[in-house]
């Protein structure tokens, strides 16, 4: 019996990358930037702004 069959260990899946990738498209940047915290945070899309998690930055698109 190997080590990570034991009782209440999960064997380790691979993940898939994190999404930040996604947003890479052959190495180019797609998704918008927060302006505060600079290029590695993007902002997130909702339906009529643009908002940052990390320091509450939103955007508004205008229509
Ligand atoms: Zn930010």
């Amino acid at each position: 019996m190997a080590e990570a069959e034991r009782k209440g260990k999960k064997p380790h899946k691979n993940k898939p990358t994190s999404k930040k990738y996604e947003k890479y498209t052959n190495g180019k940047k797609t998704a918008k930037c927060c302006p505060r915290c600079g290029p590695a945070i993007f902002l997130a899309v909702h339906k009529d702004r643009l908002h940052c998690g990390k320091c509450n930055y939103t955007e508004f698109l205008k229509k």
